[in-house]
């Protein structure tokens, strides 16, 4: 006996779920199934949230005890309390995963436990404790997302060798972190364990961090977290890793042609990640995948079978919940029959460090392989008055418009608050306003978003607190 739905969506992470939610509302039978016994994938369990959650409670820990002196506020015997630290996140994330199960209720989506694997392209299979259920249904989506890339001579065992996943889960706070990769996620993680007490040192292949950023916007973060006490090996590689009793030691090739040996009590390998299609079954229908494992689709997330759909981590693309669930949205739509769009240059891409740093549009880098003509405006906080008085002046808004018609191209934000800052960027970009449009917006005085203004102004030499 098989269930019947119109549309079963595999994966509850930010693709899947919101997919599953979607097409209930336009009045499609759905079922989501989740081989993990908690729904929110990645994001909500060993991703975005928990990283997040980490990071504004060591923040509030760092603050307190290397800046806040500054502006009269003195704590003595100051501590963190680990246990506690790790006590919140999973209650934030208990609380998140709570609310995405009161959705799928009340929107009707049924909750299916196990792993899935394809019978054929009407047929899914989902096994879990020893039983198998049949699914079937008018269309799939797969959103199964992705998991942590390991070197191939350093495993993770999540003791000493950590992934993301590992490094977020820690009973204690090693002396020395070492960190091969500096992109997004590297950063958030060492920030993490250097504001808790680790001494951490990167190991990265590229020549600056955090590269898929304008190289102005990557160096401004470098040079931010290098104050801090974070170190940055650039250009270098990690050939060889040995874990031992109390540690693991790596022999790191230098862009000297020189070698280096380093020891930590822990390593934080964030190399990137990898989509997940294990077991799915895909070979069965002829699914494709890349080179790489992405799931190969169309313009409207169609893989090779037109009644399967892929949206989310496990396509190519930037590996965002934003964007995943941007496309379960556009997925859920074009199978009830809209047609939905989604603008892949209006994705905002942030890094949620101190300062933290925050993207839309094109970058100058971006511009410059375009071969495009722009014009450049910045506002550093240094000159805005909230960041003064918050003791946050770090940064700046970077702003590029098109040097004919002064369209908006991209902006990037270093700086306090620039998750937040960088919304108001988006609606300029998709409204096709011109910096000059932007510049003449009333902002409240004040506030950070006043810079966004000044950047916007100061492309027509106008800017005033300069
Ligand atoms: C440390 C870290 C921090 C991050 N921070 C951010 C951030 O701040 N902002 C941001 O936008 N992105 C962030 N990301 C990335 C974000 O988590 C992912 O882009 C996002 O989760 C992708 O969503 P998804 O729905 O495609 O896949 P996932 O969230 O990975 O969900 C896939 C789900 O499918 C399930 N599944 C897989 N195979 C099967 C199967 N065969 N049967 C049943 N279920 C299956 C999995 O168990 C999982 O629950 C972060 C990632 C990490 C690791």
């Amino acid at each position: 006996m098989s269930d019947v739905f119109d549309v079963v969506v595999i994966g509850s992470g930010p693709g899947g779920y919101v997919a599953a939610i979607r097409c209930a509302q336009l009045g499609l039978k759905t079922a989501c199934v989740e081989k993990e016994p908690h729904v929110g994938g990645t994001c909500l369990n060993v991703g975005c949230i928990p990283s997040k959650t980490l990071l504004h409670a060591s923040e509030a820990y760092w603050k307190l005890k290397t800046e806040s002196a500054a502006f009269g506020v003195v704590a003595k015997d100051l501590q963190y309390n680990l246990p506690q630290m790790m006590a919140y996140k999973q209650g934030v994330i208990g609380d998140l995963g709570q609310g995405i199960l009161g959705l799928f209720k009340k929107n009707k989506v049924a909750l299916i436990s196990g792993k899935a694997c394809f019978e054929n392209k009407e047929t899914l299979l989902v096994a879990s404790q020893g039983t198998t259920r049949k699914l079937q249904a008018r269309y799939f989506i797969i959103a199964t997302g992705s998991q942590p890339m390991a070197l191939p001579f350093l495993p993770f065992d999540e003791k000493k060798v950590l992934s993301s996943s590992g490094a977020l889960e820690r009973s204690e706070i090693p002396r020395r972190l070492l960190v091969i990769g500096a992109g997004v996620i590297g950063v958030e993680l060492g920030s993490v364990y250097q504001r808790l007490g680790s001494e951490v040192q990167y190991v990265e292949f590229m020549d600056r961090i955090c590269p898929s950023f304008d190289p102005q916007v990557s160096l401004a973060l470098q040079e931010a977290l290098t104050k801090q006490g974070m170190q940055f090996l650039l250009s270098s590689k990690v050939i060889e890793a040995k874990v031992e009793e109390n540690g693991v030691v790596l022999r790191v090739a230098l862009p000297d042609k020189t070698e280096r040996s380093m020891q930590a009590e822990a390593v934080l390998v964030s190399i990137g990640r990898k989509p997940y299609t294990e077991g799915l079954g895909l070979d069965t229908l002829g699914i494709k995948v890349d080179a790489k494992g992405y799931i190969e689709i169309g313009a409207d997330f169609r893989t090779s079978n037109p009644h399967i759909f892929a949206i989310g981590d496990v396509v190519d693309g930037p590996m965002l919940a934003h964007k995943a669930s941007e496309e379960g949205v556009a997925v859920a739509e074009l199978i009830a029959g809209e047609k939905p769009s989604i603008d892949y240059t209006l994705i905002p891409n942030v890094v949620y460090t101190n300062p933290e740093v925050a993207s839309v549009g094109l970058s100058e880098m971006d511009a410059k392989k375009l071969n495009l003509s722009y014009q450049v405006g910045m506002h550093a906080f240094r000159f805005n008055s909230r960041a003064r008085s918050a003791h946050e002046e770090e940064g700046f808004v970077k702003i590029l418009s098109d040097k004919a018609t002064d369209r908006l191209l991209g902006v990037q934000i270093v700086g306090a608050h620039a998750s937040e800052l960088i919304a108001e960027a988006a609606v300029a970009l998709q409204a096709r306003k011109t910096a000059l449009e932007l510049g003449h917006l009333c902002h409240a005085h004040p506030t950070l978003s006043e810079s966004l203004k000044e950047a916007a102004l100061s492309i027509h030499k106008r800017a005033i607190h300069k």
